[in-house]
């Protein structure tokens, strides 16, 4: 079977989600920057997160950050080992995304919110829930 999108969503899209999961594995944080409102988006959408315009542009943001928000896994999801750190980070250009944070889970704490964090590579497992292939990037403590 082949699946398609229709022609009128593709050609918008400047930045797929294979695009962006490929520029991870090449050490790259790839987004799309707005036309309109310069607004930078990621992971890539099919709008501008802000203004929701179509005119986009691809871009690399400089994989820098700041540690918001994070939690401890310890139960993974079957086929996962624990424990992990999943985090969410606010990049340097603005878009805040989800990734893994590379630290010792036993060292934890509330006091980590708001450290400097930056990509150190990619986190890729083929798991049974995600269609194929889960990759995301992989964020280490910069200060
Ligand atoms: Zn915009």
């Amino acid at each position: 079977m082949v699946e398609r999108e229709p022609t009128e969503i593709r050609e918008h899209y400047v930045l797929t989600s294979a695009d962006y999961e490929k520029g991870l594995k090449e050490g790259k944080l790839l987004g799309l920057r707005c036309k309109e409102c310069k607004q930078i988006t990621c992971p890539p959408m099919i709008v501008c997160q802000r203004c929701g315009s179509k005119e986009l542009e691809k871009t690399e943001l400089s994989g820098e950050g700041e540690l918001m928000t994070f939690t401890v896994i310890r139960i993974p999801p079957e086929g996962y080992e624990a424990p992990y750190i999943v985090c969410l980070v606010k990049t340097k250009e603005d878009p805040w995304i989800i990734g893994r944070l590379d630290y010792d889970t036993e060292k934890m704490s509330q006091k980590m919110l708001g450290k400097k964090v930056r990509v150190k590579g990619v986190y890729a497992h083929v798991d049974k829930y995600s269609g194929g292939e889960h990759v995301c990037p992989v964020f280490e403590i910069s200060q």
